[in-house]
């Protein structure tokens, strides 16, 4: 069993709660210790006490802004690559006092965290060292891919045939082209260290699919160059031309910046869910 929930999504946060059987997985911190803290008990129960691991991606504000609190609050190692935690321990004093805990993640050297196999992936990302991951248990597969400016054959490798997906679809690119930002940010974010597009994450769908049902969350959606309807009108759109049924073999869900997704499980035949109230929003997304 895997489940996990999106606590928040966006370039002004976010962060991911996992747990199997028998462990519990924070990927990321990039919002306020207090929302932090208060969406993982909403949307799984669970608390900072009870965390096995603090996993992180790379040292962008929106990826750490809450570390410092959930590291005071739980004893918990921290996963992060060599580049990762020497920039996050550079710009945090309080930070670089929890060094002892920290364990260093290296590219396509995978390890377990209970039952809780993890590989991390190089990604190219204006960071230093930055890493994406595919988690495994018995009978769950989850890959968890935002941040990057280009998914790569090799990638692609790595994530193939995953139950679920948080992949980015950071913008649309006329949007992008054609709006305020300064050129030299449009350049950046566009650029091959920068973010996925929609189209691009339409594309990287397409080559790592499993042929059975698998669910899709579209992740780090720009508030500025991009709109939840957009995203999945492009990626549907892209999926059915190629002849993949968006309703029957890809499902996909929204994320957001205000708000966690609801508890999603794998791994236990079909879907189950919480059976918590849940609003409209993720309602429309899961269709
Ligand atoms: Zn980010
Ligand atoms: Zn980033």
């Amino acid at each position: 069993m895997l489940e996990f929930t999106v606590l928040a999504s966006g370039s002004s946060g976010n962060a991911l709660y996992i747990r199997t059987d028998r462990v519990q997985v924070l990927l990321d911190a990039g919002i306020s210790g207090r929302q932090l803290q208060q969406r993982m008990r909403a949307a799984a129960g669970a608390e900072w006490a009870g965390l096995d691991a603090v996993l992180l991606t790379h040292e962008h504000v929106d990826h750490v802004r809450g570390l410092r609190q959930v590291l005071r609050s739980c004893t918990a190692p921290v996963y992060a690559t060599e580049g990762t935690w020497h920039e996050v321990a550079a710009a945090d004093s309080a930070a670089a006092e929890e060094s002892g805990r920290v364990h260093r993640v290296r590219a396509g050297e995978g390890f377990s965290i209970g039952d809780l196999r993890v590989i991390p992936f190089a990604v190219s990302h204006d960071a230093e060292e930055p890493v994406a991951y595919r988690f495994d248990t018995d009978g769950a597969s989850l890959a968890v891919v935002t941040d990057l400016g280009y998914m790569s054959d090799g990638i692609k490798s790595v994530i193939q045939g995953c139950d679920a997906y948080v992949l980015e679809a950071n913008h649309d690119v006329e949007m992008l082209r054609a709006g305020r930002y300064p050129w030299s940010v449009k350049r950046r974010i566009l650029g091959d260290k920068g973010h996925l597009s929609n189209d691009d994450a339409a594309f990287a769908l397409l080559d790592v699919l499993a042929d059975r049902r698998v669910d899709v969350y579209l992740a780090h959606l720009s508030e500025e160059n991009n709109l939840p309807e957009l995203a999945e009108l492009t990626v549907s759109s892209a999926l059915g031309e190629m002849g993949v049924d968006c309703l029957e073999r890809v499902r996909l869900h929204r994320t957001s910046r205000r708000e966690a997704t609801r508890l999603h499980r794998l791994g236990c035949g079909d879907m189950e869910y919480d059976g918590r109230d849940h609003n409209k929003e993720s309602e429309r997304a899961n269709g």
